[in-house]
């Protein structure tokens, strides 16, 4: 298989993309740590799922956007697995509304989480990828940090910034054998996207080239071939996942 031997992190697997992430990684070897904030039973569903098939995975609580909880998850991970080889930055909230709406108390929150999350994680995670010589790092933004929606500046400046923070560490690490990159989803069927107004997604789904939202599992194939020997020559980019929607 294609990731035997390797441990991974995976933060907000609990649910959605995170979860097919998740799911995807152990069916190709990988021994999951799925990470969760709240929901404890379905963080347990990820990891029953992973044991169906035949894989092998544990939650861990802990809140992305506290440094130490983020220290703590990386060493319950080296403590359980003996390593940390893939890193899966995928934990994100999106609290939507006009600018002059939007209260600081949701900016720091979708700050917090999208984006210091990745910075803690990726910081707790490169203790023992920098020893070990060997780590893939991949970010979760969105196609709404490379074009902009209105509704979502907190949102989409979280997920810009997930792509400059994606190509300045990449060439920091490039040299200990640590590859970083990013994905930039489009309109994906999750609890987050059923939470839009049917006009909303009507209002996407004509975006879309492809004419249909996309499915978790056809972003956690990307994210499978990221962590996979045949990524080895590609660090610092961001891959759409998008259906065409930004062509
Ligand atoms: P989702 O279904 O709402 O799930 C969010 C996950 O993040 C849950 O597992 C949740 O844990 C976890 N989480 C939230 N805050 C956390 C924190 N502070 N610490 C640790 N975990 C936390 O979201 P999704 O749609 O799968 O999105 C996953 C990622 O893809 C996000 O980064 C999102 O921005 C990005 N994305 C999604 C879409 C889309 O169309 N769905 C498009 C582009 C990008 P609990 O279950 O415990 O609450």
């Amino acid at each position: 298989m294609l990731l035997d031997d390797r441990v991974a992190l995976v933060t907000g697997a609990s649910r959605g993309i995170g979860r097919a992430i998740a799911i995807a990684l152990a069916r190709e070897g990988a021994r999951v740590a799925v990470n969760y904030l709240k929901e404890a039973r379905a963080a347990e569903e990820t990891v029953r799922l992973i044991e169906a098939s035949g894989g092998t995975a544990v939650t861990l609580q802990g809140d992305v956007g506290h440094l130490e909880a983020a220290e703590n998850m990386v060493q319950e991970v080296t403590r359980t697995f003996g390593r940390l080889d893939i890193l899966v930055n995928n934990a994100g909230i999106s609290k939507d509304n006009l600018l002059l709406r939007l209260s600081e108390e949701d900016l720091d929150l979708v700050l917090a989480t999208n984006l210091k999350g990745a910075f803690n994680c990726s910081k707790a995670a490169l203790r023992p990828m920098l020893k070990q010589r060997y780590g893939r790092i991949i970010n979760v933004a969105s196609v709404v940090g490379l074009v902009g929606n209105a509704g979502q500046t907190a949102y989409a400046a979280s997920k810009a910034a997930i792509v400059g923070f994606t190509r300045s560490l990449a060439k920091e690490v490039a040299s200990r054998g640590v590859l970083v990159n990013c994905i930039a989803p489009g309109y994906i069927v999750t609890d987050m996207t059923e939470a839009l107004s049917e006009q909303q997604r009507e209002e996407i789904g004509r975006r879309v080239p492809l004419g249909r939202p996309g499915q978790t599992e056809e972003v956690a194939q990307v994210v499978v071939f990221l962590a996979s020997p045949g990524a080895s020559y590609l660090t610092g980019q961001v891959i759409a996942v998008d259906g065409g929607m930004t062509a």
